[in-house]
């Protein structure tokens, strides 16, 4: 569980029916080929957490989910609690997915408490970051990144139990990715800041690049210095896609 391990995580949105476990069969019997180069992590709705991880006990495949309530329990109707998913068998759960900042309009200091909520539940937080277009466009992205970083990673994260993502908004779902040499440079940026912030954890912090990783593409993005894994959205939903990014690290 650390930078010298690559982490390949799906994000299945809001995708996958009670008959997607076939698709997520296909993902664990494919699996144990690709062990050896990368750790999977699959991240389905809520609503299949459990059957999911349920089949995938014993098998080289994590279930993991896409987001969690701050609390542990309590009045917030339709809510899920960090406890709840991890009760469920989630042994990681995304927080602040663009997706989620954007139709829900969540900011860093409840990414952060969601990140909490994800350890005081004992499992992994992946917390995302990225730019939007016209953050880019207005050259502002290192400073977004380093807000977003400051704002929402809370104190003690270590290389155990978090991750980052970085995913360029303009990236996620279009078909566009950064350059490798684009990518380097802010991974390296954000390696830089969770090195002085974290020390030896920050340095072996997993960091991921998410954003229209597709197998065509994943080989060059995955080599890049400090890209430790990725976060694949549309593609993680095919078992042939998903595996085929992994067996690229
Ligand atoms: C995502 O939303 O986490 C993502 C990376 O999506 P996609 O791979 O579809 O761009």
């Amino acid at each position: 569980t650390d930078a010298n391990r690559p982490l390949i995580a799906g994000n299945w949105k809001m995708n996958g029916l009670k008959g997607s476990a076939a698709e997520f069969d296909a993902m664990l019997k494919g699996a144990a080929e690709v062990a050896a180069k990368a750790d999977l992590l699959v991240c389905p709705p809520a609503t299949l957490i459990t059957a999911f991880a349920d089949k995938a006990r014993g098998s080289k495949v994590a279930v993991g989910a896409q987001d969690c309530h701050p609390k542990a329990s309590g009045a917030h109707t339709g809510d899920i609690a960090a406890e709840m998913l991890a009760d469920a068998g989630a042994t990681a759960i995304i927080v602040g997915h663009s997706e989620r900042r954007a139709d829900h309009g969540e900011g860093d200091a409840l990414i952060r408490q969601k990140a909490e909520a994800a350890w005081r539940a004992g499992v992994t937080a992946i917390v995302c970051i990225g730019e939007t277009q016209g953050q880019r466009d207005a050259g502002q992205t290192l400073d977004i990144l380093r807000g977003q970083l400051d704002g929402s990673l809370p104190d003690g994260s270590t290389a155990a139990n978090l991750v980052v993502a970085y995913e360029p908004v303009w990236a996620i779902g279009t078909g566009l990715t950064p350059t490798a040499q684009d990518v380097e440079q802010i991974h390296s940026f954000i390696r830089e800041l969770l090195t002085s912030r974290f020390r030896v954890d920050g340095a072996r912090m997993r960091i991921l690049y998410g954003g229209s990783v597709k197998p065509s593409n994943a080989a060059e993005l995955m080599s890049v210095k400090n890209v430790n894994g990725a976060l694949v959205g549309g593609a993680s939903l095919k078992a042939a896609d998903f595996l085929a990014i992994a067996k690229g690290c």
